[in-house]
């Protein structure tokens, strides 16, 4: 096996997949874990998608396309951001054109694509602590991932003081995740100019993880991290995959925003990784632009609503849980719940108490360690329809009201 495949590991999929737990015989699962909205049937990709889709193949000879993506198509995503932005930039924004897209395998091809272009074996690349298992991308090709803290009592917001003190000579990029997985944090306006000047002063490019762009609860805004810079490049990731509801389309892209040509290599760079794979799909290459002009905002609107119902839901349960501190999201389509620990003494940390709920209560939950590299929480989805995860959360108040242990108790028990 070679050094890259030994050294690549997805901490979802193996370590807690590898746990050797089962859920209760009787009682129903109910899987809290998985970010697809699409299980349940209760989220799906709008009809209009569906017509692109069914027309696009009718048109479709499949021939090999620009290695990019087709252009037409390239420049409906540009058309797309262009529209998103609008109102959001800085004065002197200038539009995207089909020149800075390139179409990938989904949003986790675009953010391979930018770790690769960017960094060299024994450079290192800042991510968010909690994040999504970005490391698998790149410690199988000796790129080193440095993590910078994100504060769960200021809304999730990145401790700007601690990314600038995990900045050294050998950081080729920062990744900001926004609006994000697993917190469901939004950031504002201000507080992504901060983070801006920290990537100015210290000239490191951002990627920005915009996969669940727009996707926020009613009444809050999300601000494109490009739409604000001046200076900074940013390379933008996002896709049709959540916003859309088509996670198996594989449908992504990469937005470079560099308007002072401070990346024109790495641009050329991009270029030359697309041509490894020829990505993506050509029928949905063909329906693209299709996909995003027409899909009505309505569609947009109705899912933001229910997420946000369910959050509302589910926040409300948490919160009366002994032990137990739910936070709440803005957007994207998670929530954490912090465990107080010590509360809970025949349970060892999070990964624990993750298994037991399932085995005893039959809900599962992704631990916030090793999953998101942040030990004493777990993360719930919020896709699930809600009469599951009001049914999900009492369960799981039943199990903390169980294991859960009084001041008084421990007193008690020592007496
Ligand atoms: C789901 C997800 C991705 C990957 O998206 P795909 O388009 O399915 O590859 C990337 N980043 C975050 C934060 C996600 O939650």
């Amino acid at each position: 096996m070679s050094d890259l495949a030994r050294k690549t590991e997805n901490p979802i999929r193996s370590i807690w997949e590898g746990c050797k737990s089962t859920p209760n015989p009787s009682k129903k699962l109910i899987t809290l874990q998985i970010g697809d909205p699409t299980i349940f049937k209760n989220f799906l990709a709008a009809p209009e998608a569906k017509v692109a889709l069914r027309k696009a193949l009718d048109h479709d000879n499949f021939s090999y396309m620009s290695c990019a993506g087709l252009e037409t198509s390239r420049e409906a995503v540009a058309e797309y951001v262009n529209k998103n932005y609008k109102g959001l930039t800085t004065q002197d924004f200038q539009p995207i054109t089909f020149n800075d897209v390139i179409l990938t395998s989904g949003c986790s091809m675009a953010l391979e694509m930018c770790f690769r272009v960017l960094a060299n074996p024994g450079d290192n690349i800042l991510f968010p602590k909690p994040c999504m298992g970005y490391s698998t991308w790149i410690v199988g090709c000796g790129v080193e991932a440095r993590y910078f803290n994100l504060d769960p009592n200021k809304e999730w917001e990145v401790d700007l003081e601690h990314l600038e003190s995990m900045i050294n000579d050998k950081t080729k990029a920062i990744l900001i995740n926004n609006p994000g997985n697993p917190c469901g944090n939004v950031y504002s306006k201000e507080h992504l100019l901060n983070i801006l000047n920290v990537a100015e002063r210290h000239k490191i490019p951002i990627i920005a993880d915009e996969i669940y762009e727009f996707f926020t609860f009613p009444g809050v805004q999300f601000y494109p991290l490009a739409a604000l810079s001046k200076n900074v490049p940013i390379l933008t990731c996002s896709g049709i995959t959540k916003r859309f509801i088509m996670p198996a389309s594989r449908m992504g892209w990469i937005i470079i925003n560099d308007r002072n040509h401070l990346l024109d290599s790495v641009r050329k760079g991009l270029f030359n990784l697309a041509g490894r794979n020829f990505v993506p799909n050509s029928t949905l290459t063909r329906a693209l632009p299709e996909i995003l002009r027409d899909t009505p905002q309505k569609f947009f609107d109705d899912n933001s609503k229910a997420l946000f119902n369910h959050s509302l839901s589910a926040f409300s349960i948490l919160k009366t849980c002994d032990g137990l501190t739910p936070i709440m999201p803005k957007g994207a389509m998670y929530l954490m719940v912090k465990i107080e620990l010590e509360k809970f003494p025949n349970i060892k940390n999070c990964l624990e108490f993750s298994k037991i709920l399932l085995s005893e209560q039959s809900v599962s939950v992704f631990p916030g360690f090793p999953c998101f590299n942040f030990p004493g929480f777990f993360r719930i989805v919020l896709t699930v329809p809600e009469e599951l995860i009001i049914e999900a959360c009492g369960r799981i108040k039943m199990f903390c009201e169980k294991h859960y242990k009084h001041d008084g108790d421990k007193y008690l028990k020592s007496g």
